[in-house]
């Protein structure tokens, strides 16, 4: 069968909480017949490290059958000239045996949270995911950054890229050679929070499968080497009314935030630490989450401050017409996070702050790094989480935050994650990085 092109195999995948993306693959000539009652899973695999192991005190053990079913909506489809065969996937909810939503599911996660914001605030998001890579190239003779050398050196990868991108309908807003050698970034247009967060699980498999074809290596690590520039994920959101209508800016002060913009932010700040743990998960998570990296590091919300947890982006305008809306960026994240997990954690978090009619008080206008220890205990400034350690015991005691998930979900994340601290606390920078 291997000669005949229309006999492939579709993978029924899941983002995991530890952020890949795992599952089963079943022959394009079955695949369809298939698509109600998907493929079997199991219960451990949820505690599967990013090293591969299982976490060592696992809710689970071998006990236990789910299912993989695929979402219609969430298929992706990929054929480009290089390709034997079609990159071919389906994001799956994980579900019991009698379908419903298993307690676990990172993908459930983030619907429950889109469900309560709608039903009870009349509130959706609309999303808009940055990524960042770096293309590791053993040539030391690197192209000067932001340039167009350091574009065409990797036109081949990036073309081949853009075309499979476009083929899944995710539109790239452009491609740019970032600050770091060999670095891109890719921002991509905003969609419903859902289809966005889809779409950023099926980037990072697009970019990979890509990399394949061109015999290039890409990393999405957080950090590619203890000196390098890091490779962030940006979460750009503004909340819409019931009529699709951005309601982040106050209606009667240009520049000012909503009620319940402001509301929503106050709730991401209050339980930042929270939503460090599951936005930036990993080990090396936290050589990036530093001052002077343009990463987030302390709990600010600025105006246009990429190093701010919470940057706000101001509104656009090219003739009179408006290009990009008054709106907030999440910049702690990164790629070794389930985007689930991640954009699912904002959303409880903003709850939460919409639930208490919560509000921005000030936006912080300084460094925070370059105060004295008196002037950040006036403003409430304090540092984010400095290692996967630490995020997973401040999460472990944010009793508010973690209402938002059963108890047997945190067990089984909090069990992975501080598995993957055991492994890697032994590590120096270069190891952890490599
Ligand atoms: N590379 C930076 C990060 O790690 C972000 C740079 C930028 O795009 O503003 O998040
Ligand atoms: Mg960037």
């Amino acid at each position: 069968m291997a000669n005949n092109p229309e006999d492939y195999q579709v993978f029924f995948g899941c983002s995991d909480f530890s952020g890949l993306f795992r599952g089963r693959a079943v022959s394009s000539t079955l695949y369809k017949s298939k698509l109600n009652t998907g493929c079997g899973w199991v219960p451990a695999d949820q505690s599967l490290t990013p090293f591969g192991e299982i976490g060592s005190s696992n809710p689970f053990g071998s006990l236990g059958d789910l299912r993989l079913i695929p979402d219609q909506k969430a298929e992706y489809r990929i054929k480009c000239d290089e390709m034997i065969s079609p990159l071919h996937f389906f994001l799956c909810d994980i579900t019991n045996l009698d379908g419903s939503p298993w307690t676990c599911c990172a993908r459930n996660y983030l619907k429950k949270g889109i469900k309560l914001l709608k039903e009870r605030y009349g509130l959706s998001l609309k999303i808009g995911f940055e990524h960042e890579f770096t293309l590791i190239d053993e040539d030391l003779i690197s192209e000067p950054v932001f340039s167009l050398r350091a574009f065409r050196k990797e036109e081949k990868f990036i073309s081949i890229l853009a075309q499979s991108l476009s083929h899944a309908d995710i539109i790239a807003e452009n491609f740019l050679p970032e600050y770091g050698v060999g670095q891109f970034e890719v921002p991509t247009s905003a969609k419903a929070a859902l289809a966005a967060a889809d779409d950023a699980v099926a980037f990072r498999e697009i970019t990979r499968e890509v990399s394949r074809l061109t015999s290039r290596r890409v990393s999405f690590s957080p950090k590619v080497s203890p000196e390098a520039v890091g490779n962030g994920v940006h979460l750009h959101f503004s909340l819409l009314n019931d009529s699709g209508k951005n309601i982040c800016e106050d209606k009667n002060q240009k520049g000012a935030m909503s009620k319940e913009f402001s509301a929503f932010c106050a709730g991401v700040l209050k339980h930042i630490n929270s939503l460090t743990a599951l936005g930036a998960p990993s080990s090396v998570s936290y050589l990036r989450l530093k001052p002077h990296n343009w990463a987030a590091s302390y709990n600010t919300i600025s105006l246009q401050d990429r190093e701010a947890a919470i940057r706000i982006c101001p509104e656009m305008r090219h003739n009179n017409r408006k290009i990009s809306s008054f709106h907030g960026e999440i910049r702690l994240g990164d790629a070794t996070a389930s985007p689930y997990l991640h954009l699912g954690s904002v959303i409880q978090a903003g709850i939460i702050g919409l639930e208490n009619s919560l509000e921005v008080t000030r936006f912080t206008e300084n460094n925070p790094s370059e105060m004295t220890n008196k002037e950040r205990k006036k403003l409430g400034l304090k540092r984010l989480p400095r290692s996967l350690k630490e995020s997973i015991s401040l999460l472990s005691s944010d009793e508010t935050f973690m209402r938002s998930a059963d108890p047997l979900f945190w067990e089984c994340y909090s069990d992975m994650r501080l598995t993957e601290y055991a492994h890697t606390k032994k590590l120096n920078e270069k190891e952890l990085c490599q």
